[in-house]
């Protein structure tokens, strides 16, 4: 089942959602909110109760004003303290455990993002309770559903766990509106644990374009390009005309075509654009299992029977080398 439906939202019982309450943990870098990690409030929203955010680092409370003005937030929580810049989950563990048992939360939900995956397993253990990674759906307070073997089974799993750490999957909770909202705000508890762990420095890759992870629009390039030499000089005059953000299959990564950053898949980013066009990409398994939720798939491969075209909506059959060009004139000049 390469695209299934999603099943719909759980029954919201007044009963039980009264004695649910959600601590969602907010992604914030330099200051600034990370929208993508609104998706944690939306699975709290959909599970029902009351919704608490949580975010930390310095500069932080204009982060939880800014959060506060998001639907489905009943209160921000925020701790300001340089020790959880750059989410080191050393540091910020045992901060998140403190604020946990303070609130006495029955669902602790945080994106499946690097620094959900980061953190929320150590946060478990610190609390002697069971991790459940990546869940697109949520079937009841203790059921939740996940892919697993890059999407080629589901898997439903149930907790007896009396405090639920669950990372959540961005494109199956997407981000609640980011105005009209009105949560109170208010300061956390710091443990300021001593620590052994410091951040030294970071070398990112920067681009002006959109986002991989969050942009509307994806033009991806697999093995079919040949070259770096290729890739370059097709894929971003395509998403220049489009407006769109880059991504590369793992073997597009692994032939040095393009930056490891830009992988899309199973190993790679998980994606869910409005249009995901992607050229020379047979469709592995494993690369459909990061883009397979995009709304609109179309793909250009010389080859009729790649599996691509089994989940593409829109298919063009023949050689990218003449087609990306052409269809980079086309979208220019409209
Ligand atoms: P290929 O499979 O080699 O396909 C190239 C395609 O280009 C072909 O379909 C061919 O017909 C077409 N083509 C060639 N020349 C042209 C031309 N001139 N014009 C038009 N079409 C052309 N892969 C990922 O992408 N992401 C992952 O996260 C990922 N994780 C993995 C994890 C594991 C544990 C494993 C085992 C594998 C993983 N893979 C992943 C690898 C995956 O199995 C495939 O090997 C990979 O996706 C293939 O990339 P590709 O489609 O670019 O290359």
């Amino acid at each position: 089942q390469l695209r299934r439906a999603q099943p719909s939202a759980i029954p919201q019982y007044s009963a039980i959602a009264r004695l649910l309450s959600t601590l969602a943990v907010l992604e914030q870098r330099d200051g600034k909110l990370n929208v993508a990690s609104l998706a944690a409030v939306t699975a709290g929203a959909k599970l029902g109760g009351s919704v608490t955010a949580f975010v930390a680092g310095s500069g932080v409370k204009a982060v939880a004003d800014e959060a506060a003005k998001a639907k489905g937030i009943e209160k921000v929580i925020y701790v300001e303290n340089s020790a959880y810049d750059r989410g080191l989950p050393e540091n910020f563990a045992p901060l998140l455990v403190e604020n946990i048992k303070k609130g006495g939360y029955t669902h602790v939900f945080a994106g499946h993002s690097a620094f959900g995956k980061n953190l929320m397993p150590r946060v478990a253990a610190l609390m002697d309770t069971q991790q459940i990674s990546d869940i697109t759906h949520i079937e009841s307070e203790d059921t939740f559903v996940r892919p697993i073997y890059a999407g080629n089974a589901i898997l439903t799993v149930q907790s007896s766990d009396g405090t639920k750490i669950i990372t959540v999957r961005g494109t199956a909770f997407p981000a609640p509106e980011t105005e009209g909202g009105s949560a109170a705000v208010e300061e956390g508890v710091d443990p300021k644990a001593e620590s052994t762990t410091e951040w030294v420095s970071e070398d990112l890759a920067k681009s002006d374009r959109p986002d991989l992870g969050s942009a509307d629009k994806v033009v991806s390039g697999g093995r079919g390009l040949k070259s770096k030499e290729e890739f370059d000089r097709l894929m971003p005059p395509l998403a220049d005309a489009l407006g769109a953000a880059i991504g590369a299959s793992r073997a597009a990564v692994d032939s040095g075509f393009a930056d490891n950053s830009l992988q899309v898949g199973q190993t790679g980013k998980n994606v869910a654009p409005q249009l995901y066009l992607c050229a020379g990409i047979s469709g592995a398994i494993q690369h459909l299992a990061g883009m397979k939720d995009s709304k609109v798939i179309a793909a250009i491969n010389k080859d009729g029977d790649a599996p691509i075209f089994q989940v593409a909506d829109v298919g063009l059959v023949g050689d990218l080398f003449e087609k990306v060009p052409e269809l980079t004139e086309k979208l220019k000049s409209q």
